[in-house]
């Protein structure tokens, strides 16, 4: 990010403006990861209900709810989550060109389990960000639905952002992560790599 664009966001801020937002328009994925943070009873604690419990909006209501949600708290940045975003992509079809149209900067994270429409690649200010947790090997036989040859099929023609959570199963194996950055660095998909780290 430049430093006019720091300061203008900044400035936008101080007109009263949210830096981000971030809305889980779905609970429903076709995954079983383990470990998977959605459906753990924390995850909606101040509600004090747990993620199976609550229902989806879907269609115009789903549609309408979210830019309710942009209008009132007027974020700089959105982020998409789920579950699996992807599962509502015919909503996602409407708003996310909206929301572009809104001059609102778009993050949506996915595992990539389905095919990404074609037509996102065309929308400004969109930033996809798929989950990839590790090398084949291991992914593979974590995530079933979401091996490897999958997601190089569901993010052709995209430029994606892909985000690791590094985890401690393969943290201490010697230049794993090194292997995962150049599979990916050299994938024509890939603008950006993120590496996270988690307390397990
Ligand atoms: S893809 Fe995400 S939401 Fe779906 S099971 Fe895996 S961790 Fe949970």
């Amino acid at each position: 990010m430049k430093k006019s664009d720091v300061i203008k966001a900044w400035g936008r801020i101080l007109t009263g403006r949210q830096p981000s937002l971030s809305i889980e328009i779905t609970r429903e994925c076709p995954l079983r990861c383990p470990g998977c943070y959605a459906y753990e009873p924390e995850h909606l604690q101040e509600t004090g209900q747990n993620l199976r419990s609550v229902s989806d909006y879907k269609g115009d209501d789903l549609i309408n709810k979210v830019l309710e949600l942009v209008r009132e708290h007027r974020p700089l940045h959105l982020s998409i989550v789920g579950g699996e975003p992807l599962v509502r992509f015919r909503e996602l079809n409407i708003l996310l060109p909206q929301l572009s149209a809104m001059g609102i900067s778009v993050q949506l994270v996915t595992s990539a389990v389905r095919e990404i429409p074609k037509a996102w690649n065309k929308i400004e200010n969109l930033t996809i960000v798929v989950s990839i947790d590790g090398l084949p090997p291991e992914y593979d036989a974590r995530c079933q639905s979401a091996t490897y040859e999958r997601i190089l099929r569901n993010i052709a023609e995209h430029r994606i952002t892909v985000h690791c959570t590094v985890t401690g199963q393969t943290a201490n194996r010697p230049g794993y992560y090194e292997k995962f950055l150049n599979f990916w660095s050299e994938r024509e998909e890939v603008r950006r790599v993120c590496f996270v780290t988690v307390n397990e």
